[in-house]
């Protein structure tokens, strides 16, 4: 049994100049751990590993969130606490700083799961959650990003070259050393989308989930592949109730994503015992893991 343990993902996909993330996994990943150590919660853990994300412009959240089809960022974000499947989500979010947030104070100062749009905005403001301007979150990549994949009359996942994608949303996953899991996951979307379009990021059980009996989970993707498996969940019930390892249950899930599907994306797994998984149908993912101070990344 880990003492405590900690993942954090950066997105899936064909992961260009991976050399460019280790900074921050390792930077974020490590002040995690430390937190941990020092007996911080798991909820807590994870929380700050996305807000850290988030206002990182390498990632498809928060600051660097991609475009869509009218050139604008809309946010999504979702947490979970495993002690007691409380849960918070927000959608379509324009100009909040740390959607992660958002979704944490509707989990704890709220009688509901999921805010959308303009009531989620209302409801930030009202509970003293951060703004920026649109400049803020109008990164030239993301500019420049977008303008290619438009003249392509495509939708694209974040980082689209050609017909190589990565998926950059953010996801962490944590125990903590009472034992109790969180997961977190926050993203843009996918570049040139629908306005209105929403993914499986902000979904609990398809792309977070987290359960103390069973594990923590948050996963990366076309979205719509993740919704429609429910894959979080899935994984998750792989665990509870086939008992399989956090490795064996993570690649498992993504054969049922890719069976079901024909899916792609990843996902990162923390189970009851602080056992640490990832797996993808993509060429690649961006993680990091902290397991009783031993880090590990994989920018690729
Ligand atoms: N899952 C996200 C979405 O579909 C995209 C991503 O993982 O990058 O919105």
């Amino acid at each position: 049994m880990k003492k405590y343990s900690l993942m954090i993902h950066g997105g899936a996909g064909t992961i260009h100049a991976p050399e460019r993330y280790e900074a921050s996994l390792r930077d974020i990943v490590e002040t995690g751990a430390r937190r941990l150590e020092t007996g911080a919660s798991a909820l807590d853990v994870v929380t700050e590993c996305i807000m850290r994300l988030e206002d990182n412009p390498l990632y498809n959240a928060g600051r660097g969130s991609v475009l869509n089809a009218d050139g604008l960022v809309s946010c999504d974000a979702s947490i979970m606490d495993g002690r007691n499947l409380d849960a918070g989500a927000a959608a379509g979010l324009r100009g909040v700083r740390n959607p992660v947030l958002l979704a944490r104070a509707i989990m704890e100062k709220s009688n509901h799961v999921f805010l959308i749009g303009e009531g989620a905005e209302r409801f930030a403001r009202d509970n003293g959650v951060d703004f920026e301007n649109s400049d803020y979150f109008l990164t030239a990549e993301r500019v420049e990003q977008f303008e290619n994949v438009r003249a392509a009359r495509s939708t694209a996942l974040d980082h689209s070259r050609a017909n190589e994608v990565k998926l950059g949303t953010v996801g962490a996953v944590a125990r903590d050393q009472s034992g109790d899991l969180a997961a977190a996951t926050s993203t843009g979307g996918v570049v040139n989308q629908r306005p209105g379009r929403v993914g499986d990021s902000p979904i609990i059980g398809a792309g977070t989930f987290a359960d103390n009996s069973s594990c923590a989970i948050s996963c990366t993707g076309v979205g719509e592949d993740f919704i429609r498996t429910s894959l979080a969940r899935t994984a998750a019930l792989f665990i509870e109730y086939r008992g399989m390892h956090a490795q064996d249950a993570a690649n498992e899930a993504i054969l049922f994503l890719v069976d079901k599907v024909q899916g792609y994306g990843g996902l990162i797994i923390i189970d009851r015992n602080g056992e640490c998984a990832r797996a993808h149908s993509t060429p690649g993912m961006i993680t990091a893991t902290a397991a009783d101070g031993e880090i590990t990344l994989r920018p690729c």
